[in-house]
């Protein structure tokens, strides 16, 4: 009896032994199945993101190489039309550049004994066949503004001629000189002498003058000294003398000259709002885009100035 008891307890023990043993590789088995599986995921992700950054990095090239090639061909396109078009060619070297360009400053052109602002006609002729003969090429406004403001090409040496106030000598006198040597010029027009008659250029002078290469702009309607004046008083005078070319000639009016050189702030905002796009002053030297596309200086040209001076004067000395 007590035997067979011991006998139940060993079987019973064995058992047991034999139960916890299998639960164990069970659960073992499951675990490492578990880690495995783990395992397997994290290396799936990794290869997934592995494959997706192989994926980024190509992409990523293939664009640089679509960039690569636009920006080749826009150079091909750009070279291409540099040697089709020497003028475009200029333009581009041009850009952001631009030269400090000799204005000259004249009046009247005819001699008075004393009075140093007028130039006699020979001495106008003799100065622009020195022009002439030394490769200088008179620009229009339109074509310093171009110059200045985009960088527009100009030719090696140029220059520009400016006569103030419209004197009837203007056409008798210079018209036919600058004709002579086909220069294009610029007359600032006092507008309120138009119809005055006497000394000054007529309706007919200044709509034929225009007509063949003499630029006519403002020079306000009555030659005040505009920093003396009131804001709304400058604005009438610049606007309406403006108001008065456009109408007589149909075209725009951009470009204005200040009486004496005169100006102040007031000045420059109201010639500005009213829409002149350039003007020039009288102080001394080469027009340089720095100094202010409303406030550019001229070279004034003395009836006391021999041809040394003027040759000094002209070449930016
Ligand atoms: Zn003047």
């Amino acid at each position: 009896m007590k035997k067979l008891k011991k006998n139940r307890i060993v079987v019973l023990l064995i058992a047991t032994i034999f139960l916890v043993g299998a639960s164990f590789f069970v659960i073992n088995k499951e675990r490492k199945d578990n880690i495995l599986k783990a395992q397997t995921n994290l290396k799936d992700q990794e290869e997934l993101k592995v494959e997706t950054d192989k994926k980024k990095q190509l992409e990523e090239e293939a664009k640089k190489e679509e960039l690569k090639n636009k920006q080749e061909q826009l150079k091909l396109e750009k070279i291409k039309a540099l040697k089709e078009d020497p003028k475009q060619q200029m333009a581009v070297k041009g850009i952001g550049k631009s030269k400090n360009i000799p204005i000259l400053m004249y009046h009247s052109i005819d001699y008075e004994k004393g009075n140093e602002l007028r130039i006699p006609k020979d001495k106008f002729r003799e100065q622009m066949k020195y022009l002439k003969d030394n490769g200088y090429t008179p620009l229009s406004l339109d074509e310093l503004y171009s110059h200045m403001v985009n960088g527009t090409s100009v030719p090696e040496k140029p220059i520009v001629i400016t006569l103030d106030d419209g004197y009837s000598d203007n056409y008798t006198n210079a018209y036919p000189v600058l004709r002579e040597f086909g220069f294009k010029a610029t007359v600032f027009v006092i507008t309120n002498t138009v119809e005055g008659g006497g000394s000054y250029l007529n309706a007919e002078q200044i709509k034929e003058m225009d007509k063949n290469g003499i630029d006519m702009e403002s020079h306000t309607v009555s030659h005040p000294r505009l920093n003396e004046l009131s804001y709304d008083k400058q604005m009438s005078e610049m606007k309406e003398s403006k108001e008065y070319l456009e109408k007589l000639l149909n075209k725009d009016i951009n470009y204005i000259a200040y009486p004496y050189g005169n100006f102040n702030e007031n000045t420059l905002k109201a010639v500005e709002e009213i829409g002149y796009k350039m003007a020039v002053s009288t102080k001394s030297g080469l027009a340089a885009k720095s100094d202010g596309i409303y406030k550019l200086h001229r070279i004034y040209i003395s009836n006391n100035y021999d041809m040394e001076k003027f040759k000094r004067l002209v070449n930016g000395k």
